[in-house]
């Protein structure tokens, strides 16, 4: 929680109205809190920014006193327009619309993984999720394999997708296995699939035409087809 409010506040600005946001700790300068560039000010310093104003203007004297030399050009080409009686209010910056949203602070705080074609690949849309997710395992040996099992000291045994067994492995059920390893199935469902496909299609253009049904949408025919 504390890691994202330090990240969040670097996008929180300062809408000045009545002068009376913090002068030292709220960014209504847009570099972030002027207390962070000096070492004299003390937490309990609440000075305002009104303070540092004398009729709606910046008091020069007073910020060459007390500001360290390299903000004062930033503070005085700040233009101040007073607004009495209402209350500073935070901007959001990282929206153009200044106003604070859920999505995009989220959107900042999360750490964004890496989007790989992989990845879109196994948690494609019209894939069942159990499915998805037997591949996302077995790319991380998070199934109940020999692998995983020699971990809870249990004895490696042998597969049960061949005759002639090798043991039970995910690179031996997936690649390497009698079934695996000559590619019949994927072979078999890479030749085939094109097939079904268009057999799916037609189907769908005849019930349409002659059985008197609405067109399939788009996820309907990939249904049959996945059927
Ligand atoms: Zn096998």
């Amino acid at each position: 929680m504390m890691k994202h409010k330090i990240k969040v506040e670097e996008y929180i600005g300062w809408q000045i109205n009545s002068s009376s946001c913090s002068f030292w700790w709220d960014d209504w300068l847009g570099r972030g809190a002027i207390a962070n560039y000096t070492s004299s000010v003390s937490s309990l310093n609440n000075a305002t920014v009104a303070h540092f104003l004398v009729d709606g203007k910046w008091n020069e004297r007073k910020l060459r006193q007390l500001v360290p030399p390299l903000l004062i050009p930033s503070i005085l080409n700040t233009k101040i327009q007073l607004v009495q009686g209402i209350k500073d209010t935070t901007v959001w910056k990282q929206t153009e619309a200044t106003k604070f949203s859920c999505t995009s602070a989220w959107d900042m705080c999360r750490t964004k993984k890496e989007h790989t074609i992989l990845n879109a690949q196994i948690w494609h849309k019209y894939i069942l999720f159990k499915i998805s997710f037997l591949l996302w395992r077995a790319l991380r040996y998070k199934l109940p394999t020999n692998e995983i099992l020699a971990a809870f000291e249990v004895e490696p045994v042998k597969c049960f997708c061949c005759l002639k067994q090798g043991w039970d492995e995910v690179d031996h059920i997936f690649i390497q296995g009698h079934f695996a390893g000559k590619n019949v199935a994927q072979t078999t469902i890479i030749e085939t699939l094109p097939i079904v496909i268009c057999w799916n299609l037609w189907k769908n253009r005849c019930s349409a035409k002659y059985g008197g049904k609405l067109p399939g949408s788009w996820p309907e025919v990939v249904d049959c087809i996945a059927k």
